[in-house]
């Protein structure tokens, strides 16, 4: 997955300022920095939630700047802070309403799937419930299972777990390991530097809408160059 040079405005706000970032296939990277910095905004450049101003987006060596977005998301998953799941439909729904729509798949194999999915995430038994009757983390959980069902190549997580209660955050950090341990490639926005750490391959730290260090975790965590990225570090370590 690359992203070439890649700007994003808000009327005369400029968020993304020339972003550049590949993330080899496989692989984990992780991206911090401060609120406001663009994270998201990067995230939602990737699946085309958001269309950049300007700037190409490249999946496989292919640009996909200008292919159908539809398509675009099959290809890459993403998982909100907030779950975005439907609260009136059951789990099991969750998960086989998007699989039939997307993948076109019968309502007899997106079942099948949407189940292989929950148990998956160690969910086989809430499939009849609604996401509301399940804690955060296991409605995160869901939301985990909804995007691998579409066997994405890239998945995307946005604050996974900053919404959750502290006792709930390991499990799914932890889940998402085993995701980046099984050959997917992800590209993570964390607060978890613990996480960031053990687990991605590279972390990019951005600040004003630019990536402004960009390396092995080694690297960014214990030979920061920037003032802002020490500054960052000394606040959230
Ligand atoms: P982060 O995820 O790092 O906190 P965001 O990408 O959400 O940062 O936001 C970056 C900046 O863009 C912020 O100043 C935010 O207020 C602004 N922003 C994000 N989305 C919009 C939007 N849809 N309209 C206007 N401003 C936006
Ligand atoms: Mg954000």
């Amino acid at each position: 997955m690359e992203l070439r040079d890649i700007h994003v405005s808000f009327g005369t706000l400029e968020v993304l300022r020339g972003v550049d970032l590949k993330v080899p296939s496989g692989s984990t990277t992780c991206v911090i920095g401060p609120s406001g910095s663009g994270k998201s905004t990067l995230l939602r450049c990737v699946n085309r939630l958001q269309e950049p101003g300007s700037g190409d987006l490249l999946l496989d060596g292919e640009s996909v700047i200008r292919s159908d977005p539809d398509a675009l998301r099959r290809r890459v998953g993403m998982v909100f802070q907030h779950f975005n799941l439907f609260g009136h439909r059951s789990v099991l729904d969750n998960i086989v309403l998007p699989l039939r729509s997307v993948r076109k798949l019968s309502k007899e194999d997106a079942a099948e799937v949407a189940r292989a999915r929950l148990a998956e995430v160690g969910l086989a038994d809430k499939a009849p419930y609604r996401p509301t009757a399940l804690s955060g983390g296991q409605q995160q959980r869901v939301a985990i299972a909804r995007a691998l069902a579409m066997e994405p190549e890239v998945m995307l997580f946005d604050e996974a777990t900053s919404a959750l209660d502290p006792e709930l955050v390991k499990g799914i950090l932890d889940l998402m390991a085993g995701l980046a341990g099984r050959g997917l490639t992800l590209l993570v926005v964390t607060h978890e530097m613990g996480f960031a750490r053990r687990v991605a391959d590279e972390v990019a730290f951005m600040d004003s809408g630019r990536i402004v260090e960009h390396g092995t975790p080694e690297r960014v965590f214990d030979a920061p160059s920037s003032p802002r990225l020490r500054q960052f570090l000394s606040q959230v370590l």
